[in-house]
């Protein structure tokens, strides 16, 4: 086995030679490349398929490096800085001039985060340039949780995967934007909007599904597995669908199991916490069993339990209840 410095030193060499890492952080595995290097930044786009539309987050290593790449920092983004990194909490601020616009999708706006894993760190430490990362899976799929997920879905499209374990928060950051003096949630994710108005007060919430998203890439079909998802639905759509093989993706305990093909309990103990940490790897795993449809049980929205539910809310966007018929599979975006 590799030496895990050794292997580090070898990724921050891909990134400054201009190729692609796949690394651990505490939120998914993220896809890298130089953010100074538009070459090997459109490599990113290319690999994912992702549209060029969809700006791409920022990692620094050390807090201060947001000073080079935003050209002000608001006094409550700094708050939150100093509280919250290294840690799953991104900040949109008005860009540097020298981020390239592949970045940023032409926009006047950077998002910038500092991770809170030692791989993910040290990497960018040693590769010496803010790292751009998006999620490393193909555009509109569930994203990574473990080196595994990476392997399967990009495999040897990537340079190099780093693996650092199960990623321990298990969704993706929450996303802050301070622009005009306002201050809004783009996305909920790894750190709750409660610990965040506590620090700085009321944040204004845009709902899932509102047309002409805020944060470019805020689809409201996204975190997609192939079968459909369902997850409003009720004992009338159960009978609906006696027969085909369903699988149930749970809160805490498994209701009605015997009506179902196959049952993922995401945290028997309640803990929106752990259930947040074994989403994607659970979805994944229903999606392996070629069901027809899986049924979701609904979580409460506070805590991590609104980024559970607004992925929840993604991945199951065009479907309607009651569902196709007949085992047609969700597409892939
Ligand atoms: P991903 O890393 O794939 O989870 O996606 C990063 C997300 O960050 C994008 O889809 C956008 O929603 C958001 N984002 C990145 N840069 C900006 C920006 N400058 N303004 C608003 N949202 C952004
Ligand atoms: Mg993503």
């Amino acid at each position: 086995m590799e030496n895990s410095s050794d292997v580090i030193h070898q990724a921050a060499e891909i990134i400054k030679e201009g190729g692609i890492v796949a690394f651990p952080t505490e939120t998914v595995y993220g896809l890298g490349a130089d953010a100074f290097n538009p070459l090997a930044v459109a490599r990113i786009f290319e690999v994912k398929r992702r549209p060029y539309f969809d700006p791409l987050i920022v990692h620094v290593a050390n807090p201060d490096d947001v000073k080079k790449l935003a050209k002000e920092i608001p006094p409550h983004a700094k708050k939150l800085i100093e509280r919250f990194w290294p840690g799953p909490l991104t900040v949109v601020l008005l860009k540097k001039e020298d981020i390239p616009d592949i970045v940023t999708a032409g926009l006047s706006t950077a998002a910038i985060r500092m991770p809170n894993h030692p791989m993910a760190l040290s990497l960018i430490k040693e590769s010496k340039c803010p790292i751009a990362a998006p999620s490393a899976n193909p555009f509109g799929y569930l994203s990574p949780t473990t080196a595994d997920h990476v392997q399967e879905q990009l495999g040897d499209q990537v340079d190099l995967i780093l693996d650092g374990g199960p990623c321990s928060v298990g969704v993706e950051s929450t996303i802050l934007s301070f622009l005009e003096e306002k201050q809004s949630l783009l996305r909920p994710g790894g750190i709750s909007l409660e610990e965040i108005e506590s620090i700085i007060g009321k944040v204004e919430v845009h709902p899932v599904g509102e047309e002409r998203p805020r944060a470019p890439g805020m689809l409201p079909r996204h975190y997609a597995p192939r079968t459909p998802i369902l997850l409003d639905w009720n004992e009338k759509d159960l009978d609906h669908y006696q027969g085909k093989n369903i699988g149930l993706l749970a809160f805490q305990e498994a209701k009605n199991h015997l009506k179902f093909h196959h049952v993922e309990v995401l945290s028997k103990k309640g803990d929106l916490r752990e259930a947040a940490a074994n989403l994607f790897a659970a979805i994944r795993r229903l999606d392996a069993l070629d069901l027809d449809l899986i049924f979701s049980e609904t979580f409460p929205e506070i805590g991590l339990g609104r980024a559970i539910v607004d992925r929840l809310r993604r991945a199951s966007h065009s479907i309607t209840s009651p569902p196709l018929v007949g085992g047609n599979k969700g597409e892939r975006e």
